[in-house]
């Protein structure tokens, strides 16, 4: 793992009155992008020669400067580092980053100065560590069933390597659970040694709120041992699954895919803010326990209510997710926090225009 002392050095080499921007054009650049240039900063894209043009049509959006890869595993190439580097580019790391280049990559080979803790990709990249990271916070999380033999209710499969949802099933018992198993394998939908979780299916309405986080501010919230946390949205993702009265998906009855295929804005019942609230607070504070100096910038909590059990978290995404690009002029939350229309993308870069005032880029960057 490159040392955050390392990445620092590199930093420390910027000229940081030419600071850009950047990230690859997918997931939420058009936002990054957006947010970026309100607060001035110049911007750079990394794009695949057939994206870049569509990329380049959006005129208050485009990024300012286009590097073309033939692949996105390219920007782990030295030289393409170096001219990452000698632009003086800090990375924005989002879903599509994360995916496309790899997190244990990212961490090993790619010495290029991001934006916020790199250490999350190690801790959400893994089943096991993000539960770790969720007892520590101590909210309530589905239960996991280490073999399929213990299955007492219905649990949701998820099948590790199958991509945002696609090829999940729900399961009563263990002998359902080995059948849609095979056939699924039988389908070449899922391999013979596909890690397989089993997780406790848990009923109710789904959120999915946004929050970002500041090291440069105090506690504003109960149980948040550092930072200021602000709410900037909520959504709720549209999967296929939640189409199946119309006849989706065409796949065999009862295989559900929870494929996500867009986003849908929510308000959350205002007593509810409480909850969600307290419990990013409790997550961030594990996340300084756990791995120093802990959730730094844009995170989003998976969450599903339920009218006994209440919230219980399913996943933490420790980054800018998709759903934040339903508020590119801001949200019914951001309002209460900023007088002018704030992204999650703007406020990532108005963090990073106050760190640089405060000569403080350090504490966001590893
Ligand atoms: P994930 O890959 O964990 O983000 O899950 C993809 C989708 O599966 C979620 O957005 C939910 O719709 C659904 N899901 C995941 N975990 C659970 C759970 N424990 N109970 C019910 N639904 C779940």
């Amino acid at each position: 793992m490159i040392p955050r002392k390392k990445i620092l050095g590199v930093l420390s080499t910027y000229d940081e009155s030419d600071l850009k921007i950047a990230t690859i054009c997918s997931h939420s650049a058009l936002q990054i992008f957006h947010g970026a240039r309100l607060e001035g900063f110049g911007t750079l894209g990394i794009a695949l020669r057939r994206n870049r043009p569509y990329y380049e049509s959006f005129p208050r959006a485009s990024p300012e400067m286009v590097l073309e890869v033939e692949s996105y595993r390219d920007v782990l190439r030295r030289d393409f580092q170096e001219k990452l580097i000698s632009e003086n580019a800090l990375i924005i790391p989002h879903g599509s980053f994360v995916e496309y280049v790899g997190g244990e990559s990212i961490l090993e080979y790619f010495a290029v100065p991001m934006f916020g803790n790199r250490l999350t990709l190690y801790w959400e990249g893994d089943r096991e560590r993000q539960r770790r990271w969720l007892t520590e916070a101590g909210v309530k999380a589905p239960r996991r069933y280490s073999s399929p033999s213990e299955i007492d209710r219905t649990v949701i499969v998820k099948l590790h390597g199958a991509k945002g949802g696609r090829g999940y099933f729900k399961a009563s018992n263990p002998g359902e659970f080995e059948e849609k198993l095979r056939e699924l394998r039988s389908r070449g939908s899922a391999g013979e040694f596909d890690e397989v979780l089993i997780e406790e299916f848990v009923p109710g309405v789904r959120y999915y709120p946004h929050f970002f986080i500041t090291p440069l501010e105090s506690p504003n919230l109960p149980n948040l041992s550092y930072g200021r946390i602000e709410l900037l949205g909520i959504d709720r993702r549209l999967e296929v699954v939640d189409e199946i009265h119309r006849g989706l998906p065409e796949i065999v009855e009862d295989y559900l895919d929870y494929t996500v295929t867009g986003n849908i804005p929510v308000v959350v019942r205002e007593k509810f803010v409480v909850d969600l609230l307290d419990a990013a607070a409790r997550i961030a504070s594990a996340s300084r326990k756990l791995f120093d100096p802990g959730l730094i910038g844009p995170f989003c909590l998976e969450t599903i209510y339920h009218p006994e059990r209440g919230f219980t978290v399913f996943e933490i995404s420790a980054r800018i997710v998709a759903g934040t690009n339903l508020y590119p002029l801001g949200s019914p939350y951001s309002a209460y926090y900023y007088d002018e229309p704030v992204s999650m993308g703007r406020r990532i870069a108005k963090e990073i225009r106050k760190a640089m005032k405060l000569g403080a880029l350090d504490k966001l960057i590893y």
